[in-house]
């Protein structure tokens, strides 16, 4: 059977970032913030240019950080800000290949509780890098006898490798590499439209669409 390496980005792809929001306002509620103290912060969210460390930003108001995580984790739920595609996702992808997390953060720390607020994917390889994905994958590629291998995953070799993510630019180092798939999630109101069809890489709106070979 010809095998497969998944690899799926975290951020807007399996984890919504409604996660923002409700730690802010696990925060607020807790008498951690002051409620007025998040306009900015909430610019920085929804800025398309930025992809914020929350940690950080709350730090510079002042927030209790380690109160702040002690209370999302005793007030949010396990798996809660998974995407409702994302679990079925996981099974068949698990059922068809070997699945690795591959994420992009600019605080590693801040980055590691939200990987922590999903304990399904506690089970999957998980890596975090601070640069772009396909790049990555690209300089950390490995051929021999026509299978394909990663650095990051020593002596396993695969038939095909697929990357899946909601960010076109992640995506796009990938196009014209042999036995690759290229799979870009849009979700809706997501950040980083596309403005076109790329040839190379398909465009889906949700995980369900996703196919293994
Ligand atoms: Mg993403």
């Amino acid at each position: 059977m010809p095998t497969t390496l998944a690899i799926t980005d975290f951020d807007r792809t399996l984890f919504s970032p409604d996660f923002y929001q409700a730690f802010i306002e696990a925060a607020i509620n807790g008498g951690l913030l002051a409620p007025d103290a998040t306009a900015s912060i909430q610019a920085a969210i929804n800025d398309p240019n930025k992809t914020i460390d929350l940690l950080a930003a709350l730090g510079e108001h002042g927030v209790d950080i380690e109160a702040a995580i002690r209370l999302a984790r005793a007030t949010l739920a396990p798996n809660q800000f998974l995407y409702p595609d994302a679990l079925g996702f996981l099974d068949r992808a698990s059922a068809a290949a070997t699945v690795m997390i591959m994420t992009t953060a600019t605080g590693r720390y801040w980055q590691s509780i939200k990987l922590s607020m999903c304990p399904a994917l506690a089970n999957f390889h998980q890596i975090t890098l601070s640069g772009n994905k396909g790049v990555h994958i690209k300089a950390n590629l490995q051929r021999r006898a026509g299978r394909l291998g990663l650095r990051d995953l020593p002596n396993q070799w695969f038939d095909s490798i697929m990357l899946v993510d909601d960010r076109v630019d992640a995506l796009m180092p990938l196009i014209g590499q042999s036995d690759f798939t290229l799979w870009h999630v849009e979700r809706p109101l997501a950040k980083y439209q596309r403005e076109r069809d790329y040839v190379g890489i398909r465009h889906v709106s949700s995980l369900n669409e996703v196919q293994f070979p």
